[in-house]
């Protein structure tokens, strides 16, 4: 069985008896003024915003409302990075993926563009989320980095993001650094366990055929939208109807894919719910892999990311290797796939 959870940040255990650890016991225990990879920096937590029964995005604020440093406006050109949040009683710290600054703010009213925003699922026993879930507003909250997880080309041109739960945080980040970018064009396939995390999801591409067999054909791929409720499968219909409200992350990933049209060439989103049964197919990638070979040019990755069995079934299990963990071989879905000359990354 796989295991459930989104992979595992590493955890920093403290174990500072020793005069050898005592610069890095001070470094750990001192707050730092500005957010930096090596000491922690104190945020205060302003907002706690529910996406669903287990997640919430929660907004940090620099307690002393500094500016973000440079590295952070560098990290969001770059690709995929996180920080560390720590966890101060076990003195422990996890990873979590900063979630693209809201469109509509620019430092006017309410958040700030240099307010941190993460998407944080509570875990079951899990201890430094459940301690996250529980603080409650204007705590303060510990951060290290920005941590870079993953560098997209300079010539990237085309992404497909596998993103299963919180995985879609990665995928806003790629989509937010793509949607600057002339000529490129993405496609995130995002799965979850249960319709509460993205009420209101309505893909943009419609199955031509029974929802739950899409592999019979697609319209409105990148795009190419129009589909009247009257041309779409039963099943859509329903969704559409019982979903008046569309949830915190679905709206954001709209206005993303709005931001993008501007100036690159289109995010397209598709949802998949495991309890609607809809999963993502391999003819789904497939799909997407011939819509997009067509563009000529240009470095072309399929990037996944999410719960640790969600990115072995699709491209077979990461590596510690040397005290690191590395991509390891090709394996899953997509190692079985013709990928043409597109790259996997497992994030
Ligand atoms: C680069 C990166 C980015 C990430 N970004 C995000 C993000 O944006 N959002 C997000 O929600 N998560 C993200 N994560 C995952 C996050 O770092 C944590 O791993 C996650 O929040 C769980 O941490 P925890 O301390 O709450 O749980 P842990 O205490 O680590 O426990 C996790 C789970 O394992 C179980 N468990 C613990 N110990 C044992 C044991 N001995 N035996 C059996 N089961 C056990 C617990 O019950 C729990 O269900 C990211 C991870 C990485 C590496």
């Amino acid at each position: 069985m796989p295991p459930r959870l989104f992979r595992r940040g590493p955890v920093v255990a403290l174990i500072f008896g020793t005069s050898a650890f005592g610069g890095a016991a001070y470094r750990w225990l001192k707050p730092s003024s500005s957010l930096n990879p090596h000491d922690f920096t104190p945020y205060t937590l302003i907002d706690k915003q529910r996406v669903s029964s287990t997640s919430s995005v929660f907004t940090l604020r620099h307690s002393e409302d500094a500016a973000s440093p440079e590295s952070i406006s560098e990290v969001w050109k770059r690709g995929v990075w996180s920080l560390q949040v720590k966890q101060p009683q076990l003195q422990i710290a996890r990873a979590y993926t900063p979630l693209p600054p809201k469109p509509e703010t620019h430092g006017e009213d309410g958040d700030d563009v240099d307010d941190i925003r993460l998407l944080i699922r509570q875990e079951q026993g899990g201890e430094v989320s459940t301690y996250l879930h529980r603080l409650p507003d204007l705590s303060t909250i510990e951060l290290r980095g920005p941590h870079v997880e993953c560098e997209l080309p300079q010539d990237v041109k085309e992404v497909i993001f596998l993103a299963g739960g919180t995985g879609i945080a990665p995928a806003m980040q790629v989509a937010q650094a793509l949607g600057q970018a002339a000529g490129t064009r993405m496609s995130v396939l995002w799965a979850n366990r249960r319709r509460e995390e993205c009420v209101g999801g309505v893909g943009d591409v419609v199955p031509t055929g029974d929802v739950q067999n899409n592999s019979r054909g697609w319209k409105n791929l990148f795009g190419l939208m129009g589909q009247s409720p009257a041309q779409m499968p039963a099943g859509a219909i329903a969704h559409e109807t019982s979903r008046s409200e569309k949830g915190v992350i679905v709206q954001e990933l709209e206005a993303l894919k709005t931001q993008s049209k501007a100036r690159s060439n289109g995010l397209e989103v598709q949802y998949y719910v495991d309890e609607d049964k809809t999963f993502i197919k391999a003819s789904d990638v497939a799909t997407r892999l011939q819509a997009q070979n067509k563009n000529e040019g240009g470095s072309k990755i399929i990037l996944v990311s999410g719960p640790e069995g969600f990115i072995e079934y699709w491209a077979g299990k990461k590596v510690w290797t040397g005290g690191r963990e590395v991509q390891g071989p090709l394996g899953g879905v997509l190692g079985q796939m013709d990928l043409n000359g597109w790259r996997v990354i497992k994030l």
